[in-house]
Parts: C-alpha cells; structure tokens; sequence
C-alpha cells in the first residue's frame, strides 16, 4: 500500500508539475551553480544553476511517460503474440519460441542499445528499443500463462459449446491471464525505468533541454567526485521509484493469489484442442433396435503419442443412441470413458492425441470428417457437454449471467436484453433458486449443486439434441447427486434429448439410463439393456461392478472387489484384457485377443459368455 501511495503521488506530481514545480526546469542561473538545499531552492541546484526540485519533478514526467510508452509498445506486441502461440502450440508455437529464444539470448540493455545504434539517439527511438528489448520476456510469460488457462475445464467446456477460437482467447483466456500479467508489468517497470535512465546516461535517450531522471544523472555523473549530491537526488528518486514497482508487483500477487502455482488436473495438463479428421472406415457399430440412430459411431480408435510411441487408449469402440435415448457408458478410471466421449466432440488432446479411425456419424454426418467451421456449429448447438468438476469447468471471471448470455448469444441471434432474459429462463429451468440475483453471482458465489445446474444450463441453452455428461455428479455430495439426476431426467423428459451419460456408478446407470456400454481398458466389453445388464450380466467385470456395488437389500453380505486395477494403455495384457484380474480366466483368454461378439442377445467380449449367464 505505501508503495501505491508513493507511485500515485509521483504520478500526480508528473502529471500536474507545472503546479508542483518551484521553477522552469530549462531556465538558467535561477539560482547559484551547485547550491545545496534550502528555502528558495528545496534540492539546490545544478550546474548551470537550474532548479533540482523542478526538474526533478519534471524528470519524472519524462520518465514515467517514457516507461508508459514502452509497457504499452511492449504489450501490443508481446500479448497476441503469446496468446496465439500458447493457444496454437505446435509448429507455430516452436517457431515463435525459437526467435524469442534468439532475442533472448542478447541481453536486453545490449539489445536497446543495438537498436538505438540502428534508430539514433531519441527518447523515441529509446522507448521503441528497449520495448523491442522486452518483449520476449513478456511474450514468454503470456504464452506460458496460456498454455496453463488454455488446458482449464472452462476453455474445454467453451470449445464444446462451439465458441469461436477469437472469441475463447478474448473472452476466456485473456481474462484469465490478466491478473498474472499486470503483477508482471509492475514488476518489469521498475527494469524498464532503469534500461531508460540507462539509455539517457548513456546520452542516447532524452536530449538536453528535456529533463529526465536518466539525463539529470548523466550530468551529475560528470562531477560525482566534487559535487555527489547531483546523482544522488535523481539516484534516490529512480531507486524509490523502482523499489516501489517491485513492492507494488509483490503485493499484486499475494493480493491475487498468484505466489502459488496453481494445480491443473491430468486432462487439464493433457491440453485439448480439436484434432485434425480423419476420414478411415472402421467396423459398423452393433447394431440396435428401436428407431434409427441419432449418433452412430463406429471403430474408434484412438491414440495417444507417447516417447515409446503411440499407446491405443480406445480401441474399435462401436455403439450407438438413438433419439430421445439415454445411454450410460460405465467402467472404471482409465477405461477410456471420457477419451471416447470427448473424441464424438473432437475434443481430445492433440498433441499427443490423435483419432487414427473410425466414424462417428451423427445426423447423416460423419464430424470426424466435418470442415472445423461446420463442426464448431454442431458444438453447443446439436450436441452439448456437461462436465465433471463444475469450478473448472466456469470461467471464474464472468457472472453467471455474463456466461449464460454468451452460451446464448453464441447461437441466437439476440440483442443482449434477450440473452440476459435467456439467461434468466435457463436459471429458472434448472431450479436455480433467486435467479435474478444469481445472474450477477460469480461461479465462487454458488455453491457445486449450483453450479452445476450453471452448467446444465449453458449446455441446454440452444436445445441441442444430444447431451454428452461425463461425470457431472462425481464431485458432488449425495444429496446433490440426486437433484442433479432428478434435474437431467426432467429435463431430458421435456427437451425429449438423447443424452450419453459417463459414469463409474452403476446406481446412477440404474437411475437414469435406458442402455448400457460397460468398457474396460479402452474396449466395450459389454452392451445392453438397463434391465438386462442387472438382471443377468455377461462379463465378468460386468459382474464383477455390480457385485462391488452397494445395495440396500442384503446388507448383511460383503461387497467383493475386483482385484488388481485397470492396467495402464502401455503395459496391456495380452489376450483378453481383463484375464488378470478373472476368477475365469484359462489359457484360451491368455492366447489370443477377444472379440466383441453378439452371444445371446447382446455383444460381449468374453469367450465363456454363455457359460457364465447367472
Ligand atoms: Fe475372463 Fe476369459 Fe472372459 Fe476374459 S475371456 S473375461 S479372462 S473368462
């Protein structure tokens, strides 16, 4: 806080120093050459008899208007540049990279001065050097803040909402990186005060009569050895100065929480961006009765690249929901779940992953081959997500309604009224209570039941057909689950949407859905019926889940676990995956892989399928 106060009192100064200055800083033999301090004269003056106080105070107008200068220079070319190559990554990233690494490598007051060689002497051609000077650090610092945000649940969830790349690094990014930013401005304007006064002692930036901090130094420098007082006057007042940027920086990011690393979740460090499509032909889906699909997909295959080489982590996945239908997609953590309802959104990470086949038809249309711009309209508009933690998955910049209206805007044509009114009826449709008061809420405002409806209802708000929720009651307690549950059939009855529910609770599976996909590392093991799938399950895992599930009847009996784990996408067993971890298993499942076939009335991966019917 001093130092803000000492800052805006300099800045004061600077800005009305025609008021606060005694006299013309320019003006000769106000006084006697080299006078000490004292009531006509508060800081003596100079060699030529020129007032220290006034041109101290107009040297502080000079230099914090060239620092000025030089932030903002510096921020107009670092920010879209480090915004688009953290958000881009890739080719466009290391090329970037590598020619900030090559300014880099100068060291940036050599740097200024080069380029001031280059320019001439000039407190412009200063401030443009030495903003060329800091730039890569600034570019550096926004990009890797990018790379952080840009792999955050929220940029995730604008993505399946089919926000535009423009409008996700405005809006979503940019907001995000601000806080950080402005802390490290502060911090680098002390840096950038002294490269100024560096140049101007030099005798490369302002130029006499002009009166900076750097130039008042330059001429006491010539006489420090008979008259010190001369450099220590504009000495102590750039030393406070850049004493108070860095207190001001510090205090900025302990007020804001930035002293910490923040912790990014495994899908948030795996980054997502779209994946380019990929046209290969695969297997059908499994065919289903009833009426014809909405989403087919059919043989995706999807890896990811790893310094060993690529690791299949969805294996030929085929299934498919029709209109109006609910379908739960159940197994446990790294059973490939989420990898493959994020690929039907062509949202998995790439790099390192790519789909390598498949199709996932979904209208008519294949989106694994659809252009990036008709995609972008299927997001959010035909099929929405919902996802796992809530907190994340919100911009925690942006008001309740400031997100809903966007979610709105972004697929309506409507004026900012209606989208606020939108808004208004999403929160009432949700169950939001007070919902004129919540729209002015911010996401850290509400509480995870809450905002999770938030999120429902950005997914809802342009009706799409099909609602993909990975996980969306996991972090929520038990009370809330079940609101959330009750909120998704509801809403599923009166919108009649098909919806794929992920989940690794078969009790949510039995509540909600009208089919199951049971998978197990990165494979549908197992597909049916809600009824058929408890009633008389096929698989051994399948079995195995339900027997691990808790029920209130047969309290008395022990839940059994399914020993061992799922094992990692890199060290697969051979034969039938799930052999290790089967009361079954004989040397047929150890030799060769298990196909998916239809063995009674539904597809399962199990060689003794029909043996083991309970
Ligand atoms: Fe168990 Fe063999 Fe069936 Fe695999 S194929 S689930 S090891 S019985």
């Amino acid at each position: 806080m001093a130092a803000a106060v000492y800052l805006v009192l300099l800045l004061l100064a600077a800005i009305f120093a025609p008021l606060v200055a005694t006299h013309d800083p320019a003006e000769l033999a106000v006084g006697k050459p080299f006078s000490g301090p004292a009531a006509a004269h508060w800081l003596g003056t100079d060699d030529l008899g020129r007032d220290l106080w006034s041109r101290l105070v107009y040297g502080a107008r000079v230099s914090m208007k060239t620092g000025l200068q030089i932030i903002v220079l510096a921020l107009a070319a670092s920010v879209p540049v480090g915004l688009f190559s953290g958000y881009r990554g890739g080719k466009v990233d290391n090329v970037i990279m590598r020619i900030m690494d090559a300014l880099s490598s100068v060291p940036a007051l050599v740097l200024a001065l080069a380029i001031v060689g280059v320019l001439g002497p000039g407190l412009t051609n200063a401030s443009i050097a030495i903003a060329i000077a800091v730039t890569p650090g600034f570019v550096r610092f926004v990009r890797g803040q990018t790379l952080a945000v840009r792999q955050e649940t929220f940029v995730e969830a604008s993505h399946s909402l089919g926000t535009r790349e423009r409008t996700i690094l405005r809006k979503r990014i940019l907001p995000n990186v601000a806080s950080p930013l402005i802390v490290t401005v502060a911090l680098a304007s002390g840096a950038v005060l002294i490269a100024e006064s560096g140049l101007s002692l030099l005798g490369l930036g302002s130029q006499p009569p002009e009166s900076s901090w750097g130039s008042m130094l330059q001429r006491g420098y010539q006489v420090i050895l008979t008259h010190p007082w001369q450099v220590i006057v504009p000495g102590t007042a750039l030393a406070l100065t850049v004493l108070a940027f860095n207190l001001l920086g510090d205090g900025l990011r302990d007020a804001l929480g930035l002293g910490v690393p923040k912790a990014v979740g495994l899908r948030g460090r795996l980054g997502l961006t779209t994946v380019a499509p990929r046209p290969d032909l695969a297997p059908e889906a499994p065919a289903t009765d009833g009426p014809a699909p909405l989403l087919t997909v059919s043989g995706l295959t999807v890896e990811f690249v790893t310094e060993a080489g690529p690791v299949t982590v969805v294996d030929d996945v085929g299934f498919s929901v029709a209109p109006g239908e609910v379908l739960g997609i159940v197994g446990e953590s790294g059973s490939g779940k989420s990898v493959t309802s994020l690929s039907i959104m062509r949202l998995i990470p790439s790099p390192p992953g790519r789909i390598v086949r498949g199709s996932v038809v979904f209208d008519g249309r294949d989106l694994l081959t659809l252009p990036f711009a008709e995609m972008r309209k299927v997001r959010g508009n035909d099929i929405s997500m919902v996802f796992q933690d809530p907190m994340t998955s919100l911009n925690p910049a942006y008001t309740v309604g400031n997100l809903l209206g966007e979610a709105v805007r972004l697929h309506q044509d409507v004026n900012r009224a209606g989208a606020r009114a939108r808004a208004l009826e999403l929160l009432e449709l949700v169950g939001i209570p007070d919902p004129k008061r919540r729209l002015d809420d911010y996401p850290h405002q509400l509480s995870g039941g809450m905002r999770q409806r938030v999120l429902i209802a950005m997914a809802l708000s342009s009706r799409p057909r099909l609602l993909i929720a990975d996980e969306p009651t996991t972090a929520l307690d038990v009370t809330v689950q079940a609101q959330i549950l009750d909120l998704l059939r509801s809403l599923q009855a009166e919108f009649g949407m098909a919806i794929i529910f992920v989940t690794h609770d078969l009790g949510v599976v039995a509540d909600l859905c009208d089919r199951v996909l049971v998978m197990y590392a990165g494979q549908v093991v197992e597909q049916a019926s809600v009824t058929d799938l408890f009633e008389r399950p096929r698989h051994p895992y399948t079995q195995g889940l339900l027997r691990a599930m808790p029920q209130v009847a047969g309290r008395s009996e022990r839940l059994v676990a399914i020993r061992g784990t799922v094992p990692p996408p890199t060290a697969l067993p051979a034969g039938c995956r799930f052999h290790p971890r089967c009361d079954h298993a004989t040397d047929a499942c150890r030799a060769e892989p298990v196909e998916l076939l239809v063995r009674g009335d539904r597809p399962v991966r199990c060689v003794l399928s029909e043996e083991l019917v309970p």
